[in-house]
């Protein structure tokens, strides 16, 4: 493969990619702390979106790992996750972090979150979610404790640690740098920090 671009995703900001059927898109954890919320859209219509509950289906594993297919609503693959350079602990039950979460958590005020960076990165794209599906919680270190409880721990990722995921479809991937710095989500400093990210084309 190819690779033909790189670029920097601001610590608590997202950024949307235009993918082609076969290209990758690498996330890479570049200080290894980073949570990074994943979502995919069918290029075809925006009604049809990569779904964790519909994936879940499909898998017989607890959490993602290399080769897992990801569905869409419509259960049509979407994306691969065809690479993993990480400690494979990654959530995909977890909705996206909101201004009402980060309000339950005692905040004040505006406070960057998820959802809205899903929102705000699909418009420079030229267009608007119908919803916001439950992300791909990349890096995400949710500990399932006794099978009923469950608890949000730091990342176990390295510094330069990377996941690849490869579009089956023509799709838009949001990728957010979640914001959270409430929880030790994004490590135990509570301190958000930026991830590079490349695409990476087929060979031919
Ligand atoms: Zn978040």
């Amino acid at each position: 493969m190819n690779q033909s671009q790189i670029t920097t995703i601001d610590a608590g900001m997202a950024q949307g990619f235009r993918l082609s059927t076969g290209s990758t898109l690498r996330i890479i954890n570049t200080m290894g702390s980073q949570v990074v919320g994943t979502w995919a859209f069918a290029r075809s219509s925006m009604t049809e979106f990569m779904s964790m509950e519909h994936s879940r289906i499909h898998s017989s594993s607890s959490r993602p790992q290399i080769g897992t297919v990801f569905h869409t609503n419509l259960h049509e693959p979407i994306l691969e996750l065809c690479e993993d350079r990480s400690p494979g602990v990654h959530d995909w039950y977890l909705a996206a972090c909101n201004q009402q979460r980060y309000e339950l958590l005692g905040h004040q005020g505006e406070h960057a979150n998820c959802a809205d960076n899903l929102r705000a990165a699909l418009g420079e794209l030229g267009h608007s979610p119908t919803c916001v599906p439950c992300p791909l919680n990349l890096f995400e270190n949710v500990s399932f404790l006794f099978g009923d409880s469950m608890e949000i721990k730091q990342p176990v990722a390295m510094p330069g640690d990377y996941v690849g995921l490869k579009a089956l479809i023509d799709c838009l991937v949001v990728l957010s740098s979640c914001p959270q710095d409430i929880l030790p989500t994004n490590g135990p400093d509570l301190t958000p920090r930026s991830v590079d990210v490349e695409i990476v084309q087929p060979a031919g």
